[in-house]
C-alpha cells in the first residue's frame, strides 16, 4: 500500500491542495465492486425458471437447462415485471451497468489542455512541468527532484488570468513581453495596464467579468475571498458560493478547490465528486488527488489507473508515485515503460525557450 508524506501535498496556482498524511487516517469508504448483472438477479429474487417472454428469439434458441440461460430468464423476468415483484421492489431493482458506465467516463483520455494564446503550447496546471530537464527513468523523475528542492516554484500555476480581455497567458510569454519593455500592457490584446493599481482597481476589475458570468473572474474572486487578499475580508462562505458558481460553468479548478475544502472538512462524498468532475474535464492535479484517496482506501488498481492519466499529462508527481508502484511491483515493467514513454513526450510538447527562462530567472532572484 501507498503511504503520503506531507511534501507530497500539492498546491494549486490558486489554493487547490491535494490530499495530506494528516488527513490519512480519516475513514474513507470503500467504493463497492461494480456488481454485474447476474449477481443482482441472483440477489433474494425468488423469480421462476420460465421466462414469460415466450415470443424472444432467445429463449427459443438457447438451450434452457444451461446455468447461463436460466440467469437470462430470470434477468428478462425481472425486466419485464419491474414494481410487479412483490419480493424486489421497483425502486430496489439495480441498473444494470451504472457503474461501469461511470467508471469508462472517469478513466477515458481526458481532453487536451488549453493552449496558450500565444505561443500555442499546452499550458499544464503547474509551470515546472515545463522545465527542461532530462527525460524520467524507471528509476527518477529529475522534474520532481526538481520541484522537491523549489517548493514555490512546484506549486505555481502555469498561467496569469488578464481581466482585459479574460484570456489566461503562459508565464513564458509574459516573461518575454515583459522584457521587450511591454510590462505596462496586456500580453495579449495590448490594453494598457495600470503600473500602480491598487487592490481596489483590481478587484473592481475581476467584479466587471464576474457580472458578465465569467468563469475564471468567479474563481480569482473566490480566492481571494478564501484567502482574504487585495483587500478583502476572508470570508469562506463566500468563497464556496463563487467556487461553486465558477464549477457549475465548468471552471476545472474551482472543482478542485471544492473538493479540497470537503476533503479537509471530512467530506469524502463531495470531495470525490468534485475531484473526478475536475479530473474527467482534464485537470491532473485533481486527477492525482484522486490517486491519492483511491490509495488511502486500498484500491490501488484504481489509484494506479488515475497516476498513470496524471503521468501521460505530463504530471510529476503521478510519475514518481507510478515508479515507487513499478518498485513494489504494483506495476509492470511494459506498463511503467509506456507511461514513461507519454510522459516524457507531454513535458517536450509543453517545454519552450521562454517558460524555460522564466523558471531560472525565478529561481535565480529567489
Ligand atoms: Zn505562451
Ligand atoms: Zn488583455
Amino acid at each position: 500500500m501507498l503511504s503520503t508524506s506531507a511534501d507530497e501535498a500539492v498546491v494549486d496556482g490558486g489554493d487547490n491542495v491535494a490530499p495530506s498524511s494528516s488527513s490519512s487516517t480519516r475513514s474513507s469508504r470503500t467504493p463497492r465492486d461494480p456488481p454485474t448483472s447476474v449477481e443482482e438477479e441472483e440477489d433474494g429474487c425468488d423469480a421462476p425458471t420460465t421466462t414469460r417472454r415466450r415470443d424472444s428469439n432467445f429463449s427459443r434458441l438457447t438451450d434452457p437447462t444451461t446455468k447461463f440461460s436460466q440467469r437470462r430468464r430470470q434477468r428478462d423476468h425481472h425486466f419485464n415485471n419491474q414494481g410487479q415483484h412483490k419480493h424486489w421492489p421497483k425502486h430496489k431493482i439495480p441498473s444494470v451497468g451504472v457503474a461501469e458506465l461511470r467508471d469508462a467516463a472517469l478513466f477515458k483520455d481526458p481532453p487536451p489542455k488549453e493552449d496558450c494564446p500565444i505561443c500555442f503550447l499546452p499550458m499544464p496546471a503547474r509551470l515546472i512541468s515545463c522545465a527542461s530537464l532530462p527525460n524520467a527513468t524507471r528509476s527518477s523523475v529529475p522534474i520532481y527532484d526538481y520541484a522537491k528542492a523549489n517548493e514555490e516554484l512546484a506549486t505555481m500555476s502555469t498561467e496569469i488570468y488578464y481581466t482585459c480581455c479574460g484570456k489566461h497567458v503562459c508565464r513564458g510569454c509574459i516573461h518575454s513581453f515583459f522584457k521587450s519593455g511591454n510590462d505596462e500592457k496586456c500580453p495579449f490584446c495590448n490594453a494598457e495596464r495600470k503600473r500602480n493599481a491598487t487592490d481596489e482597481d483590481k478587484v473592481a476589475e475581476i467584479w466587471k467579468r464576474v457580472a458578465a458570468n465569467d468563469a475564471a473572474s468567479i474563481f480569482l474572486l473566490a480566492s481571494h475571498y478564501y484567502h482574504g487578499v487585495k483587500g478583502l475580508h476572508q470570508d469562506q462562505a463566500k468563497a464556496i458560493e463563487l467556487w461553486n458558481r465558477a464549477a457549475e460553468l465548468g471552471n476545472t479548478k474551482a472543482h478542485n478547490n471544492m473538493a479540497d475544502f470537503y476533503y479537509k472538512g471530512g467530506n469524502m462524498k463531495k470531495a470525490k465528486f468534485h475531484f473526478e468532475a475536475a479530473a474527467m474535464a482534464g485537470n491532473e492535479v485533481a486527477r492525482y488527488n484522486l490517486g491519492l484517496m483511491e490509495s488511502q482506501s486500498g484500491n490501488i488498481e484504481r489509484a494506479i489507473n488515475h497516476y498513470k492519466i496524471a503521468a501521460s499529462a505530463g504530471y510529476c508527481r503521478a510519475m514518481h508515485r507510478l515508479i515507487i508502484c513499478f518498485k513494489q511491483r504494483d506495476v509492470g515493467r511494459k506498463s511503467i515503460g509506456s507511461t514513461l514513454k507519454a510522459y516524457n513526450k507531454s513535458c517536450v510538447e509543453m517545454r519552450s525557450e521562454a517558460r524555460d527562462a522564466f523558471i531560472r530567472g525565478y529561481i535565480r532572484n529567489n
